[in-house]
């Protein structure tokens, strides 16, 4: 057996340990997953690297060797105690006991970089799976100030992340994505990676933050607002999405400008590509 799994039933035993299943707690115990996410953050000593869920501290481990300094953010009160005592020598590591949910990431790398004088940020982590797309969405549309973000998701999820609008796969949430960055699909990850092992097939992504949108638009709200009517319906057309919903777009405007802009009106939204919505918005 491996030694990262032995560390890992070694703390499991010595704390006590059960893994939380309501805060998605797998434990990764693979030292080659560990080492492919370490490799592809490509994290040095400049680097401010913003951890979600440390969990026991396998992959912390391995981010404090590289990076100028390491925030883990984590929910089980249970893990902080076990990270402060497994940590207590590195002075590059600082721990919250917070939801990530609730923090003001954005304040936080910025104090951090300058008091550190860090050149960047980057997210690395192995999320909690029951909340993967409300954190991929907060880190996006609060324009996270980082570089990029490592993340292990369930694979489900990360074939929509990394899917091009209009694929069969995509999701609203793949249109974000693909606005804001380059996203990319770097190792699938079984089970038997984890304990305890999840009922589903993982995979680490990483996500590479564009310095401009890929898309000029008048109105980010409308834009994103549009999507999501379009995919609260996805098996409508577009135009009886927009004209079922209530959120303020006209049925018939959209009409006249799928007309103008040469597109059949029996579209559904996700046959459209990022650049149609960011023009259809844009005339709205
Ligand atoms: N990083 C560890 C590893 O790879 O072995 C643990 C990963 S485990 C999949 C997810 C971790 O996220 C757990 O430690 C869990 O307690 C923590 N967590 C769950 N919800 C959270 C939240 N809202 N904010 C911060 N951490 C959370």
């Amino acid at each position: 057996m491996n030694k990262i799994y032995e560390d890992t039933k070694f703390l499991i035993k010595k704390y006590g340990i059960t893994a939380n299943k309501k805060l998605g707690q797998n434990f990764l115990i693979d030292e080659n997953v560990i080492d492919t996410i370490v490799n592809a953050s490509e994290i040095n000593s400049d680097d401010l690297v913003i951890e979600i869920g440390p969990g026991l501290g396998t992959l912390t481990e391995k981010l404090l060797l590289k990076a100028g300094k390491v925030i883990a953010i984590e929910l089980d009160e249970k893990m902080i105690n076990i990270l402060k005592e497994r940590f207590f020598l590195y002075k590059n590591f600082e721990i919250l006991n917070e939801d990530v949910l609730k923090v003001d990431l954005n304040n936080l790398i910025k104090e951090n970089r300058e008091r550190e004088a860090l050149k960047t940020a980057k997210i690395v982590a192995n999320l909690p799976y029951y909340i993967t797309t409300p954190i991929i969405m907060k880190l996006l549309e609060d324009k996270i100030d980082v570089n990029s973000i490592t993340v292990m998701i369930q694979k489900e999820v990360a074939d929509r992340l990394t899917a091009i609008p209009g694929d069969s796969k995509s999701g609203a949430i793949t249109y974000t994505v693909y606005y804001y960055a380059n996203s990319k699909e770097i190792l699938t990850v079984p089970h038997t990676s984890f304990i305890p092992e999840p009922e589903v097939e993982s995979e680490v992504i990483k996500l590479d933050l564009m310095k401009e949108p890929r898309v000029k638009i008048k109105d980010e709200k409308k834009f994103f607002k549009l999507i999501k009517v379009a995919f609260m319906q996805r098996r409508k057309t577009l135009l009886n999405a927009v004209g079922n919903s209530n959120l303020g777009f006209s049925k018939e405007k959209l009409e006249e400008v799928l007309e103008e802009l040469n597109i059949d009106k029996r579209v559904r939204g996700e046959a459209l590509s990022l650049e149609q919505f960011a023009k259809i918005s844009d005339m709205l």
